[in-house]
């Protein structure tokens, strides 16, 4: 009787809406399983290391499925409870499992392909070859095996394909592409008295023999005492060659002495990358009444329910409610997961989290390098030696366990929105599933709470929580608002700064107190005008102007990067008066460093915070009183605690609330108020100046009033009187092509059909604010459904509709994407 063939279903990084089918071989002596990853061929050449999603005998009655060529472990690399959550991703956010894939595995775990270069050792060289052939040949013959990189290195080109073709041709070599791993473990020297001399008497001997190299004794005694004495040293103890040499690199020499004298042996040792280091672990400090009460409102509402809405003012201790309710969770042996939207945040939080959890935190972000990343992976996956995961958006992917709580700190914050690739996920919402999937609670923290998340709480779908009182009941800032149109009209406007504004910060400068300035555009100026023509440079590619960088002398495109020289002249008239229009940071710190030559000035926005450390140095600078004045975007808006701000700056209110969205008002309100929540933190009542053109504006009312549940009751009726989240659920779908005429067509084709299906919940297509990107122009078209209708009861006829148009041969080229609950 023969056994049914197994097959299995594998995850491909390909964008490709069905999971591909593969044969497992008979003889293959590891038996799959779903999680596990294997290398599969696809295509004519290509081979991709995939996930098993499942394993079945189901023979495919269509295509002839091929081998899976290897198994890459034993164990699955992918928990059942991440396959299942991953397929609720993609059936919600309309994506592939492909799609969820890629963004859901750390690259490290992802194998790339890599092509390889042998060389044939039975090959024998012609004469009268091009010297580059010879050179490279010799090269090759030493090296045996290489990749293309090191070929064009060594040749200093960028590529040595076409020289490769001939020497393929020729016999001389053979190329072959294989998979590689990314991780690689990393590695550490390391140095231990080697074999031989590990006795006593051995010991004494090399005492003599060193007796005129002082250099290579005293590395012996250093070694003998960091390994914590003869005794250790003689057990083959060893430590880190940086660690030996620590004290005088210049023993390089004398080391290598040793080791020829094979007294030392040197290997390298596998360490991890990870700071593990035990620092001392604190008490968590004991609460006020008021938090007390906040807390146990929090414990009790997680009985019957899944997802609390912690709506606390800025500074009231919402973090150390969060460090409480941490301890408690892990005191029940569960895992906790502590969402942030942004990585500039993490610093301060992994300071104070570290002081309580010490190495059970982990933390996991792209600003940490792959193989960091791996590793915090691994650990949840097989040691769990962390308990409580600090992370931004893309840490909701890890291998849990056994969590029990979830905690999205800011959860307001737009960044939570994964806007590009595909999935477009939001953190919080995926968030909760997550803990729903695990049965774990979900925390929601904010002090202006996202209107569909107060919105919830108000239904009874989330329990609410308010802390109204700030820590040792400091007063919450005083906003005063300096009115820019009266003040130009007065002429008192010094550049962009009200007289309001500058005597501020000139009174907190001689109080050696601190100031943040908060302007929501980056550069310089938004863009450059011809003061004769109106001419305004833009972007080639992209229809928006481009944005001055004095400092860099260029012009850059804020959508796609395209960078240019700042003309001289104007390319229309050629008239040389081009002119600085409206402000961004950079303009602000120029202009603040001449108004106070004598505060130190510091700036944080996307183009001073591009490497891991360059937030740390800002933020600490600034926490060390190393810096008077700090400007930023909003990416100083949130959560940061400093303890010497007294005034705040909000240069310019307009510009966040005149843009033409229907979160325009809630999105200004949540930035204003949370900048201002920056002042004033410890000691006393800090000040905000709000400068805006329209001091009547009913949303610079409620900043100053910090009353949130009024505008939360304006805009929650506009938002059901216009049919907006969270009264319905908007799917956006953009379709891009370079020809403007073809995108439109199709558009509307997509949209006729749509209509046949969904009616009048179809709307456009219509242009986006900035209709081309990159050079492909964009329309969108956008699906409003009732509350109840699940995307993934409609997906499957949106991808009929869009598969409609994408077979028909003139349209091939346009693409065409989904954003679920787009931000
Ligand atoms: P939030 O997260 O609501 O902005 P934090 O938890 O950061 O508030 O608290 C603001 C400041 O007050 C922090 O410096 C914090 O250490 C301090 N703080 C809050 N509650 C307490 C407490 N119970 N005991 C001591 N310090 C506290
Ligand atoms: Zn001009
Ligand atoms: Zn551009």
């Amino acid at each position: 009787m023969s056994v049914p063939e197994t097959f299995v279903d594998v995850i491909l990084p390909v964008p490709l809406p069905r999971l591909f089918t593969y044969s497992v071989p008979s003889d293959m002596a590891d038996i799959p399983e779903p999680g596990i990853r294997v290398v599969v061929p696809f295509g004519k050449k290509k081979q991709y290391s995939g996930i098993i999603f499942s394993v079945h005998k189901n023979k495919p009655k269509d295509y002839e499925t091929k081998p899976i060529l290897s198994v890459l472990e034993s164990s699955p690399i992918v928990t059942a409870a991440q396959l299942n959550f991953w397929e609720w991703m993609a059936e919600y956010y309309q994506c592939t499992l492909g799609e969820v894939y890629k963004a859901a595995l750390p690259s490290g775990l992802k194998l790339e392909s890599e092509t390889r270069v042998y060389y044939n050792p039975d090959y024998i060289q012609l004469d009268n070859l091009p010297e580059k052939t010879t050179k490279t040949l010799l090269f090759l013959s030493e090296k045996k095996v290489c990749t293309i990189q090191e070929i064009n290195t060594f040749l200093g080109q960028k590529s040595s394909m076409p020289l490769l073709h001939k020497l393929m041709e020729e016999g001389a070599v053979f190329v072959s592409e294989r998979l590689k791993e990314n991780y690689k473990a990393k590695t550490e020297n390391h140095l231990r008295i080697s074999e031989v001399f590990r006795t006593e008497t051995k010991l004494h001997e090399a005492f003599n023999l060193l007796e005129k190299a002082p250099r290579q004794l005293n590395l012996l005694m250093t070694l003998i005492q960091k390994t914590g004495g003869a005794g250790n040293a003689l057990k083959g103890k060893s430590i880190a060659r940086k660690d030996l040499l620590e004290e005088n690199s210049s023993a390089t020499a004398a080391l290598n002495e040793l080791i020829k004298k094979e007294i030392f042996e040197q290997f390298s040792r596998e360490v991890g990358r990870l700071d593990r280091s035990e620092d001392e672990i604190q008490q968590k400090n004991t609460f006020s009444p008021a938090q007390q009460k906040a807390y146990e409102e929090i414990e009790k509402s997680f009985n019957n329910q899944t997802v609390v809405l912690f709506h606390g003012v800025t500074s009231s201790g919402k973090t150390e409610i969060y460090i409480h309710l941490i301890e408690e969770h892990l005191s029940r042996g569960e895992q906790v997961l502590y969402l942030l939207p942004e990585i500039a945040l993490t610093t301060q939080i992994t300071t104070r989290l570290k002081r309580h959890f010490g190495n059970k935190l982990g933390i996991y972000h792209s600003k940490f390098s792959s193989e960091e990343r791996v590793e915090v992976y691994r650990d949840l996956l097989e040691n769990q030696n962390y308990k409580v995961i600090l992370g931004v958006r893309s840490s909701i992917f890890l291998p849990f366990h056994n969590l029990g709580l979830v905690i999205v700190d800011e959860e307001h914050e737009h960044s939570f929105k994964q806007f590009d690739p595909a999935p477009r996920y939001h953190a919080r919402d995926a968030g909760i599933m997550l803990a729903i999937k695990h049965n774990a609670k979900v925390l929601l923290g904010t002090a202006t709470p996202a209107i569909e998340s107060y919105y919830n709480a108000q239904k009874g779908k989330y329990a609410l929580v308010e802390l109204k009182t700030r820590h040792e009941d400091i007063q919450l800032p005083r906003i005063l608002v300096a009115d820019t149109r009266e003040a130009r009209r007065k002429k008192q406007m010094k550049s962009h700064f009200t007289p309001l504004l500058l005597e501020h910060i000139q009174q907190s400068l001689d109080n050696k107190q601190q100031v943040i300035l908060f302007q929501n555009r980056r550069g310089f100026s938004p863009f450059l005008e011809c003061s004769v023509c109106s001419w305004v440079p833009k972007c080639n590619y992209c229809d928006v102007s481009m944005t001055y960088h004095k400092k860099m002398n260029q012009l850059v495109c804020h959508y796609c990067g395209h960078t240019v020289t700042t003309p001289s002249t104007c390319n229309a008239c050629g008239s040389p008066s081009l002119s600085t229009q409206g402000f961004g940071t950079e303009k602000i710190e120029e202009e603040i460093k001449l108004m106070f030559p004598g505060a130190r000035v510091s700036r944080m926005d996307l183009d001073t915070t591009r490497s891991k450390k360059s937030y740390q140095k800002i933020i600490s600078d600034f926490e060390d009183g190393k810096v008077d004045i700090l400007i930023g975007t909003q990416m100083i808006t949130k959560g940061l605690d400093f303890d010497n701000v007294s005034v705040v700056g909000i240069l310019n209110a307009d510009n966040m609330l005149n843009i033409p969205d229907f979160r325009a008002f809630e999105r200004g309100f949540q930035m204003m108020a949370q900048v201002s929540g920056r002042a004033g933190r410890k000691n006393k009542q800090g000040t905000v100046v709000l400068q805006t053109s329209s001091p009547d504006h009913p949303i610079i009312g409620y900043v100053v009033e910090n009353d949130y549940q009024t505008m939360y009751r304006t805009q929650i009726e506009e938002r059901q009187l216009y049919k907006y989240p969270p009264y319905y659920r908007l799917i956006n779908l953009t379709l891009r092509h370079k020809n403007k005429g073809i995108v439109e067509k199709a558009a509307d084709e997509l949209a006729a059909r749509l209509r046949a299906i969904f009616g009048e919940r179809v709307l456009g297509p219509q242009e986006p604010p900035v209709a081309r990107v990159q050079n492909l122009y964009l329309t969108r078209i956008i699906l409003k459904f009732e509350k109840g209708h699940a995307p993934s009861y409609v997906k499957q006829l949106m991808n009929d509709a869009t598969n409609a148009i994408l077979s028909q041969p003139q349209w091939k080229y346009i693409t065409i994407q989904t954003d679920v609950d787009p931000l």
